[in-house]
């Protein structure tokens, strides 16, 4: 018995443009359901896949490509009471 299920369609991971924040285009991968690879827009315009690590700052979440050290903003963290108190301003 041959178990040999080569998947038909699964093999090929959608690729598409991706707005990660207002004016901030990367390239996304299906490749699970749960979470998406960002790759890095200019190595895959060059021909290389690169995928976006994760980089957590304290205001801002930034994806970065190893390769070409690009920095994409996925999105600020909105200011805590910490910033925002209206009774800090004596
Ligand atoms: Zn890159």
């Amino acid at each position: 018995m041959t178990t040999t299920s080569t998947p038909a369609s699964d093999s090929a991971t959608p690729i598409e443009r991706f707005e990660l924040s207002p004016g901030v285009f990367v390239y996304r991968a299906h490749n699970t359901e749960d979470e998406a690879s960002f790759l890095c827009p200019t190595c895959f315009e060059a021909g290389t896949t690169s995928i976006l690590r994760r980089s957590e700052a304290t205001l801002t979440v930034h994806r970065v490509c190893d390769r070409c050290d690009a920095r994409f903003l996925e999105r600020k963290k909105p200011l805590t009471n910490l910033a925002m108190s209206p009774w800090s301003g004596f």
